[in-house]
């Protein structure tokens, strides 16, 4: 019996996990849950998965679902804040830690799981985005097994030699191809994106998600992050990282070979897909996705990415080159933007903006330590704070 933990199991990703999950009782058995907010739908999960432990945000949220896990006759132990989110996921009993918690908020308990060497499956991009070098040096140095949750990021581990050590040329690797579906404003007037709402920049076309995520999926922030997450996951320089608009998302991603060949993942957009292959990999199990049916999608199309159309992206990419804290304050400033943006303090154009001038105006320097990066992380917020407030007063 594997026992897991899943970090924001009330959101897009933990809910399919526990999809997954429920589909294998005799693998698989939940050992912790955690939510931030969403009290009765965890209390829900944990009438359904009966975890020994359950974690949320705050003492009154905490209390709330002890009253309610008591009427339902659980005993699951209920606790609150990052130091109970990293005993969960540093846990002896825990074999794999589903990271999914959004945002820098998630750091602190998948480099828990990291350094307490379990197998991390890691869909919190932001975390990675963040602490780069450091955290694969928790994995390496802990002996953790890290498996890419990303769908982009999990296709690519599906398409490379296992055990090559991270080092792409070695295996004959040309190029890394992350494919995008381009989000919901890859035709739209670039005129006209200033007026977009943020329930537009959430009506993913290809697939279902958490609010963050959907808004950097329409600025195309979220490939840049991911273009971050390759470079860290992989060991492959910016330059050999290509980005290209597949508006399908039937290829998850590819893997360009010296010898010309060029090996790609398909299936639906669904990500329950990478969600089984990590949790079971190296072996197989259902997922629950419908087999992919190619004669039905019949057209598969290109085209390369439009830097003036997404100048998230080439913030992205320039933060990768600039290198030691660039990411973190790129991932910060973005994160504080879109939330405003989600909140109608800011336009959808603006969200840019703040981010550009976060990197030009808070020096980067060295990541040499997880203290490093949490500062220039709170730097590079109170930056984009300021900023919005003060275009806000003008
Ligand atoms: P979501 O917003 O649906 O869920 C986020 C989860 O994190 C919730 O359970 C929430 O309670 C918890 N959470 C939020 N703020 C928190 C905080 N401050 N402290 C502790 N917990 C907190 O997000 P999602 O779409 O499931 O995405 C989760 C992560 O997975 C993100 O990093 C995202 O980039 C990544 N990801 C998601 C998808 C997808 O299809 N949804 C695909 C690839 C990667
Ligand atoms: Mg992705």
């Amino acid at each position: 019996m594997q026992y897991i933990t899943i970090l924001g199991a009330t959101g897009s990703i933990g809910v399919s996990t526990l999809d997954v999950l429920a589909r294998h009782p005799e693998q698989y058995s939940v050992y912790a849950l955690s939510a931030h907010g969403k009290v009765a739908e965890l209390a829900a999960q944990c009438r359904q998965f009966r975890p020994q432990r359950a974690v949320v945000g705050t003492p009154e949220a905490a209390q709330e679902l002890r009253r309610l896990l008591a009427d339902a006759g659980l005993s699951t132990e209920v606790d609150y804040g990052v130091e109970a989110l990293c005993a969960i996921a540093s846990a002896a009993e825990v074999h794999s830690v589903m990271a999914a918690i959004v945002g820098a908020a998630g750091l602190a308990p998948t480099l828990a799981a990291a350094r307490a060497g379990k197998k991390v499956l890691l869909a919190n991009k932001e975390a990675l985005v963040m602490s780069g070098q450091l955290f694969i040096d928790a994995v390496q140095e802990n002996g953790a097994v890290l498996l890419p949750i990303d769908s982009e990021h999990n296709a690519i581990f599906q398409c490379l030699p296992h055990n090559y050590g991270r080092v792409p040329q070695a295996a004959g690797v040309a190029k890394i191809v992350l494919t995008a579906s381009g989000g919901p404003f890859l035709t739209r007037d670039v005129a006209s994106l200033g007026d977009v709402t943020p329930d537009q920049a959430c009506k993913h076309p290809k697939w279902v998600m958490g609010r963050k995520i959907s808004v950097d999926s329409a600025t195309m922030m979220n490939k840049g992050l991911e273009v971050i997450e390759a470079h860290w996951l992989f060991g492959a320089p910016a330059d050999q990282i290509e980005v290209l608009i597949h508006p399908q998302s039937v290829i998850h991603s590819m893997v360009s070979y010296v010898d010309g060949s060029v090996l790609a993942q398909l299936g639906n957009p669904d990500m329950r897909t990478p969600i089984a292959n990590a949790l079971a990999w190296p072996e197989r199990i259902a997922s629950g996705v419908a087999q992919l049916d190619l004669a039905q999608v019949a057209t598969l199309q290109f085209e390369r990415a439009d830097m003036l159309r997404f100048p998230c992206l080439q913030l992205a990419y320039d933060a990768l080159r600039a290198g030691g804290t660039a990411p973190a304050l790129l991932n910060a400033a973005n994160e504080v933007a879109v939330q405003a943006f989600l909140d109608l303090r800011i336009g959808f154009r603006q969200i840019d903006k703040v981010v550009a001038h976060v990197i030009e105006t808070v020096p980067h320097g060295a990541a040499s330590s997880i203290e490093t990066v949490l500062e220039q992380d709170r730097q590079a917020r109170a930056s984009a704070q300021a900023y919005i407030a003060g275009r806000l007063a003008a």
